[in-house]
């Protein structure tokens, strides 16, 4: 079980990640709210905590750009205030949970392991973009009529890509999702795995999907009908 940890303040957050570390998770920690969301986006973690005073975005922000990008991992928010306000602006903002500081260690990993037995949300929402769908519970993939049928590395990356509409992902993203941190960002692995998906996904169709994008790496389009 892998726990993001995002607190600016480096007492706490190690404080944190060694209670955790002594109940047999594994930790990582993020400092600022941009440095989350882009460990988010890379890595499929368990849970989450995260502190509402970051500086630059704070918690809350991060938690919707999180639910925007239908990452639905546990979430428990860490927040200073009392006030009823704040903690129903973290409830909306899509945390699971909050936790107002200052809290027990206790408290916190009983929270932690009672999230965690409520099992991790399956995204089942159908990803769609124009006519191609992919369905998250059955792993199909569809283009128009035509039923796809992907690799396994293949699909990952199709999710990938899907989720960001419109973003690039680098060859890097790309293969840290779908490789791990072993993966060699020198190797074309990638450009070969891309050819073959954009080879099933958009082969015939007169609306290219996948696009390359010159020395960065590749997208979807962002197009609406
Ligand atoms: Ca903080």
């Amino acid at each position: 079980m892998i726990i993001l940890v995002v607190e600016d303040e480096k007492k706490i957050s190690s404080f944190i990640k060694r209670a955790l570390e002594m109940e047999k998770f594994t930790v990582e920690l993020a400092s600022s709210g941009e440095e989350a969301l882009e460990k988010m986006e890379i890595n499929d973690y368990d849970l989450i905590i995260l502190d509402v005073m970051l500086p630059s975005i704070d918690g809350f922000e991060v938690c919707q750009k999180l639910r925007q990008m239908k990452i639905d991992t546990p979430l428990i928010m860490l927040t200073a205030k009392t006030q009823v306000a704040d903690r129903i602006k973290g409830l909306d903002a899509g945390a699971d949970d909050y936790l107002t500081k200052p809290f027990s260690i206790a408290e916190l990993l009983a929270r932690v392991r009672s999230l965690l037995r409520r099992g991790k949300k399956v995204i089942t929402a159908k990803l769609k973009i124009l006519n191609l769908s992919l369905d998250p519970k059955s792993h199909e993939v569809r283009r128009g009529k035509n039923n796809l049928a992907l690799t396994a590395k293949e699909y990952k990356i199709l999710d990938f890509l899907m989720r960001r509409q419109g973003e690039v992902c680098t060859r890097n993203m790309i293969g840290e999702h779908t490789w791990g941190y072993n993966f060699n960002p020198l190797s074309n692995v990638i450009d070969a795995h891309l050819s073959n998906l954009r080879k099933k996904i958009d082969g015939q169709n007169k609306i290219k999907l996948i696009e390359t994008v010159r020395g960065n790496g590749y997208k979807i389009k962002n197009i609406k009908f």
